[in-house]
């Protein structure tokens, strides 16, 4: 059993059937031992797959993202959700991405300089649920002319949209927990996972 398992099944807390709280170890206080775990399977699973860089959205993706590319010895990106004042708008890659927690959709960016069409780019998340942080990653990359090499996801939520349309959209997925449901105030994992 993956640690990150044993942490959602010990520390996990089910706030209804869609929302899984993870703060005491993944998305607000971090448990360097989660990260340092899912960033081996990562690596894994993505790390001949010729990565140039890892590309997040801020906040969350952020930790698990850092040791990825830490690993990988690539740098890491993040979308950020305020623009800078700092950068000209030609001179950035920008969607608009819907939150699924907050119920709101924002317009995220990137540098232009720091996405370049030679890149192959893996892209972390901490949750999966319907999909739209990662495909909105992966518009980034299309403009830019870049490669997705795959989508690595701490915890997907296997009872919503976003795997179906990330494969629709032809990404290579792994989830290093899958959850089936959240019914009950309990937690289902999908059955193949060890
Ligand atoms: P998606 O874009 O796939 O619909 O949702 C993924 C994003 O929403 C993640 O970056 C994560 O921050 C947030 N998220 C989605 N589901 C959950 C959840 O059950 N718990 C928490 N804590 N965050 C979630």
């Amino acid at each position: 059993m993956s640690y990150l398992k044993e942490r959602i099944i010990q520390d996990g807390i089910v706030i209804n059937e869609n929302i899984l709280k993870v703060d005491s170890f993944l998305n607000h206080q971090i448990d360097p031992k989660v990260m340092r775990e899912v960033s081996k399977q990562f690596v894994e699973y993505f790390g001949n797959k010729g990565v140039t860089k890892i590309l997040t959205i801020e906040a969350s993706g952020i930790a698990p993202a850092i040791w990825v590319a830490s690993d990988l010895g690539v740098p890491m990106l993040f979308a950020k959700k305020t623009e800078p004042s700092t950068l000209k708008s030609e001179d950035l890659y920008a969607t608009e991405v819907h939150s699924f927690t907050k119920n709101k959709t924002s317009r995220v960016i990137v540098s232009k300089k720091y996405l370049k069409s030679e890149d192959k780019v893996l892209i972390i998340d901490d949750f999966l649920a319907n999909g739209e942080a990662s495909l909105g990653l992966m518009d980034l990359v299309k403009q830019s002319g870049a490669e997705v090499v795959g989508v690595g996801i701490c915890i997907e939520k296997s009872f919503q949209s976003g795997r179906e349309k990330l494969e629709q959209a032809g990404a290579d997925i792994y989830s290093i927990c899958r959850i089936k449901s959240l019914a009950n105030q309990t937690v289902e994992f999908v059955e193949d996972e060890e």
